[in-house]
């Protein structure tokens, strides 16, 4: 999967991409992740990317035709995708959009190989960037207001690569974890493991019988 990430703060990037599960991702080719300065489309000497709201008001709005063009740059750059007729799904990370669940997620990493993410400062960015088409939907990592849409999409990033084929290890996997389909889209069993006493707190008896008929059973009946 490629992603391309529009941002006025790209090195807020650095660490939860190139650490750990995402950055072996990307090392093993399963995850392309480019990084796209949104001041470098910006307009003047100042490169200035932001504007007063019109009808007053505090804080700033990203300007259309800063983030149009630079969607279409980001658009073009991806061009072994578009020779090959595949076009991006464009995301704006907006406390206004739909709320991520993970069936969304699923759906996302099953349906596109190819997302642009828009992140947001200030206090947003021209509606006419969504109205004219240039967003193909909104989402929302819960209901409260961040600084910027950064964390939204790193956020969003960790919950999709999860489902791409390769990039969990073999003992790892996005199935049977809270909310999948094979756990009733519940919350998951808890877990233990050694010692199987600690200070008086003993592991369940049914975790140590080696029965994995009745583990299952107990694990099952521990959904929430
Ligand atoms: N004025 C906006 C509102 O009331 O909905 C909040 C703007 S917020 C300070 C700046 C940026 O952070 C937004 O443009 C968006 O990209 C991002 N953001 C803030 N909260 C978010 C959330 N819950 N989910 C996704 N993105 C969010």
């Amino acid at each position: 999967m490629r992603i391309d990430i529009l941002t006025l703060h790209p090195a807020m990037f650095q660490g939860p991409l190139t650490e750990s599960i995402l950055g072996r991702a990307q090392e093993a080719s399963k995850l392309e992740v480019h990084t796209h300065d949104l001041k470098e489309f910006g307009l003047g000497n100042y490169r200035q990317v932001d504007d007063e709201p019109y009808g007053g008001g505090a804080g700033m709005v990203i300007r259309v035709d800063v983030v149009v063009p630079a969607i279409e740059a980001v658009t073009k750059s991806g061009k072994l995708k578009v020779e090959s007729g595949k076009s991006p799904h464009r995301i704006y990370l907006s406390a206004r959009g739909e709320t991520l669940r993970q069936e969304k997620v699923e759906s996302l990493s099953a349906e596109h190989d190819w997302l642009i993410l828009l992140c947001g400062h200030y206090e947003g960015i021209d509606q006419r960037i969504v109205e004219g088409g240039w967003i193909d939907e909104e989402i929302s990592i819960g209901d409260y207001v961040l600084t910027g849409g950064e964390l939204p999409a790193m956020v969003l990033i960790d919950s999709v690569a999860r489902h791409i084929p390769g990039v969990l290890g073999k003992e790892a996997s996005a199935h049977e974890e809270s909310f999948s389909e094979e756990l009733d889209r519940k919350k998951e069993y808890p877990h233990y493991t050694r010692p199987d006493e600690y200070e008086g707190l003993k592991v369940p008896d049914v975790l140590l019988s080696g029965h994995h008929a009745e583990i299952e059973k107990w694990r099952r009946s521990q959904l929430s």
